[in-house]
């Protein structure tokens, strides 16, 4: 993608990531959320935010719909341009895991080959698959913004779900069932996994313990 940066060096501080994650107390990954429009992505992406940051975590949610009104404002819904967005952002969520930031990614991110290629951006260590697995009838019948109405008018196209493709993971990290778990135990399930990973661990960088 992009030009050639061969000629471009990186170029090195004296602080590194490990000296932002021992700021922070914490051990920086990013919970990447997917699953179909009003599985609930958003919704438990921003009470994970207040859940940790009221346990004293820095985190940052980065919400596929509000990016779109930015960084990402230039793309469509084609494959092409989700390929795109998907890659801004898991570059953005890098950046900030390396500035020593938590983050809760939410995007529909449809497609494997594209989850997949922003694992390898973020990391394999620092990346948590968090499946949303919210059937399409029950998203349907929310239809939190009214979009499922419009794609079977046929006033929208390429409608994850209705119109264009959803491929669920195979191997997710983690799996939240919003049909029959409330948002507060969603959100528990994901911040279990992350204190017994140890990814999230207040003892940092003394009680840590490496992930796999
Ligand atoms: P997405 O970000 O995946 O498009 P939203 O979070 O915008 O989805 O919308 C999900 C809708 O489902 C909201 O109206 C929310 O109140 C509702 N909902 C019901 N149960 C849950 C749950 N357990 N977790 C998350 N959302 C839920």
């Amino acid at each position: 993608m992009g030009h050639s940066q061969d000629f471009l060096q990186r170029f090195s501080g004296t602080i590194t990531s490990r000296d932002r994650a021992i700021m922070f107390r914490q051990r920086p990954v990013t919970v990447w959320l997917t699953g179909l429009s009003g599985a609930g992505k958003s919704t438990i992406a921003f009470e994970l935010e207040r859940q940790l940051v009221s346990s004293g975590h820095a985190c940052y949610v980065l919400d596929g719909d509000n990016i779109r009104h930015g960084l990402t404002c230039d793309l469509g819904f084609g494959h092409v341009d989700r390929r795109e967005n998907i890659r801004r952002v898991a570059h953005v969520a890098q950046l900030m895991n390396d500035a020593g930031l938590i983050v809760i990614a939410a995007l529909i991110s449809p497609l494997r080959e594209d989850r997949e290629a922003a694992r390898k951006i973020i990391e394999q260590d620092k990346f948590v698959e968090t499946y949303v697995c919210t059937s399409v009838d029950t998203c349907e019948r929310r239809d939190p913004k009214g979009l499922y109405a419009k794609a079977r008018s046929g006033e929208i196209a390429s409608f994850t779900g209705v119109s264009a493709p959803y491929e669920s993971p195979q191997n997710p990290d983690l799996r939240v069932d919003t049909a029959t778990s409330t948002v507060d135990e969603c959100v528990s399930g994901i911040l279990d996994y992350l204190r017994n990973t140890s990814l999230v661990d207040s003892r940092w960088p003394d009680g840590v313990r490496s992930r796999k």
